[in-house]
């Protein structure tokens, strides 16, 4: 079976005729999203149709039955069932109107008819296979069977002549031919072949001049409508080499894209685009040096925290609570307990700045019994997992909110009997 799609990958509006309808569900991911949603509606069959069933590494068309948004093609057999999203049922025998979203096919089939240039000129100039290709939703890659990773020079070699081919307006057609026939064309390059439940005649896609390939996608007419291909970069794989690029209109998206991001950082950076690594770098340096003199002024207020409470007049007080909101550094606490008297009962906190709520880290240190009672009372209150040992607790919490609660526990307990009297 050979669809109408394929037949005139061009066609935009065509009119057929219902087969059958069935209702369905399906997971359907929106362009752009991550999610999928469930989607109701029917599963339609026709006569024929003009939108693509993913096959052959190309994803699916998207386009309308009667203005109902259709959301998937599969080829099933000689057939492709379309999911439409809809709650009016198609009747068998209905004559229906099938549109297609032509930037969705033309992006699929610059990407596609791209792939099979550039793994063309892969296979002649260098002999390497293309194993598999992936047609992303931004960009593209063919899996090259070698263990060389490719340089820069290589990859603009072969964009340089893919270019040169597309300026030359190579025409690429595709031929139906007997599957025995068209096997000749299935080389190592493409070795999945028909799938099994292939019928009837087989595509040859052919490039004049350059290669021709089984394939059962939508491809352009000349090389001219691929406009132009970008080999972004090459990346090792297990035992082989990945080969991202670009085609046509996505060149064109990829660059606004990225200039668009250029401007974003002139601002961001206070500099044009030839400045940004070297500033870049000196803010990461800036922020090092920073982060290194904050932890040492943070130790110098924990030492002196410690000697403030030394130097309190005796009896010292029998508990004592600290708790800082520069964020959690658990140096502080440390530095602070090395230095601090024993004989007091410690509640320390370092938690995220900012905010009253925030995370954070608790240590308790005191008897065994009072450290891991409260350690245990604190935890909860404080949404926090902690365990104890000897005569230390540490916990990390979740919600520092609850903190002056915690600390009225202990003025109760160590101090209540005082206030009683
Ligand atoms: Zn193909």
């Amino acid at each position: 079976m050979v669809f109408k799609c394929q037949e005139d990958s061009f066609l935009r509006q065509f009119t057929t005729k219902v087969l059958s309808c069935e209702a369905a569900t399906l997971d359907w991911i929106p362009p752009g999203e991550t999610n999928a949603k469930k989607l109701q509606g029917y599963n339609v069959i026709c006569e024929d149709t003009i939108l693509f069933p993913e096959g052959g590494g190309q994803p699916c068309d998207y386009g309308q039955l009667n203005g109902q948004p259709v959301r998937s093609v599969i080829r099933k057999g000689a057939e492709a069932i379309h999911f439409v999203e809809t709650s009016t049922r198609f009747e068998e025998g209905d004559v229906i109107k099938q549109s297609l979203d032509w930037n969705r096919r033309l992006e699929h089939m610059q990407q596609h008819s791209g792939q099979h240039l550039i793994t063309a000129l892969f296979d002649s100039e260098f002999k390497y296979d293309t194993t598999s290709w992936w047609l992303g939703s931004d960009t593209s890659y063919i899996e090259l069977d070698t263990k060389h990773l490719i340089s820069r020079e290589s990859l603009d070699l072969i964009e340089r002549r893919a270019n040169e081919l597309i300026r030359e307006g190579r025409v690429v057609t595709v031929q139906l031919e007997d599957p025995e026939i068209a096997k000749e064309f299935q080389d190592a390059r493409a070795p999945r072949g028909l799938p099994k439940d292939h019928v009837g005649l087989a595509r040859v896609v052919r490039i004049e001049g350059v290669e021709s390939n089984m394939c059962c996608g939508t491809h352009v007419s000349n090389l001219s409508q691929l406009q132009c291909i970008k080999l972004l970069y090459a990346e090792k794989s297990k035992n082989a080499v990945n080969v991202h690029f670009v085609v046509g209109e996505r060149v064109l998206r990829k660059l606004g894209e990225i200039f668009q991001r250029e401007q974003q950082m002139n601002l961001a950076l206070k500099g044009g685009p030839t400045q940004h690594l070297e500033l870049i770098q000196k803010l990461q340096l800036n922020l090092k040096s920073s982060t290194k003199a904050f932890q040492k002024l943070l130790k110098d207020v924990a030492i002196s925290e410690a000697e403030k409470l030394e130097n309190t007049p005796q009896p010292y007080p029998k508990y004592y609570c600290l708790h800082r909101k520069d964020g959690i550094e658990p140096d502080f606490i440390n530095t602070f307990l090395r230095n601090a008297p024993e004989g007091i009962f410690y509640f320390l906190t370092v938690s995220e700045n900012s905010s009253n709520n925030g995370k954070g880290l608790m240590v308790l240190r005191g008897s065994e019994n009072e450290v891991k009672k409260f350690g245990e009372i604190f935890m909860e209150l404080l949404e926090g997992k902690g365990n104890g040992r000897d005569t230390n607790f540490q916990g990390k919490f979740n919600n520092g909110s609850k903190i002056p609660e915690c600390n009225a526990i202990l003025e109760k307990h160590f101090n209540g009997d005082k206030i009683k009297k």
